[in-house]
């Protein structure tokens, strides 16, 4: 949990690092369909980011989110990328990230560490997840390769119970404020005309308003 974590952050997640080795950059992956993006998600990142020392968290926008794939109308990825990065503007350290956009298809997120790892073989990749996704893991792609390869920080969400740490994985918990809110709820309050303010940053509120995202629909 966070408040003992915070002590010994470096001792715990550090792996190696004999002297003379320069530490790569310590990257915070956090993906989602982000549809739309909110003050939960905003949280998540910043907070990981503060607590396990990252230098860059990185909003990844799912292209095609293939888990939710047949049970709803996904936004398209590059109008939930748009408020993605509304969002974080002027956010130190966080930032949207488009890669699964431009690699296109289905998005899975060893895919993704693996191109971050080719492009900083440096880099120490942190793969964050809420509590309701953690449980969830072993039905993603590629699980083995991607368990050996990432920190998982598992991030506290209101109303999802912490759960066990999944089996094989090395699991940091994050605690957070319990924001017990979630994209499904904001779509529905959008459709029905109901306030949105301070759950959604305002710049992304901007941004579903002159896309005209959500009006209307469930
Ligand atoms: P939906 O209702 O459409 O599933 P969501 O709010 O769960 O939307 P996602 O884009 O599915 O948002 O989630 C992306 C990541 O953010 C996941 O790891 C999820 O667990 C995490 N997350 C979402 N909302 C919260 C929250 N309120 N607190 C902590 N983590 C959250
Ligand atoms: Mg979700």
């Amino acid at each position: 949990m966070l408040g003992a974590y915070a002590r010994d952050v470096h001792a715990t997640v550090g792996e190696g690092g004999g002297e003379s080795v320069a530490p790569g950059p310590r990257i915070g992956i956090f993906g989602g369909t982000f549809d739309p993006v909110h003050v939960g998600h905003l949280v998540a990142a910043t907070w990981a980011r503060e607590a396990l020392g990252l230098d860059r968290v990185l909003l990844v926008v799912a292209n095609e989110p293939w888990q939710k794939a047949g049970t709803r109308a996904v936004t398209p990825a590059e109008d939930r990328f748009l408020m993605v990065q509304a969002a974080v503007a002027g956010v130190t350290g966080v930032e949207a990230c488009r890669m699964e956009i431009d690699r296109g298809g289905p998005s899975y997120t060893a895919d993704t560490v693996r191109e971050l790892r080719v492009a900083t073989p440096t880099a120490r990749p942190f793969v964050i997840v809420g509590a309701d996704v953690a449980a969830e893991l072993a039905t993603w792609q590629q699980v083995d390769e991607l368990r050996k390869a990432v920190t998982l920080v598992v991030v506290d969400r209101g109303g999802v119970g912490p759960g066990e740490d999944p089996p094989g994985w090395h699991v940091e918990r994050l605690r957070i404020p319990a924001l017990d809110i979630s994209s499904s709820q904001l779509r529905d309050r959008l459709a029905q005309g109901r306030s949105v303010d301070f759950l959604i940053p305002e710049p992304a509120i901007r941004c579903i308003r002159q896309l005209n995202l959500y009006a209307g629909r469930r």
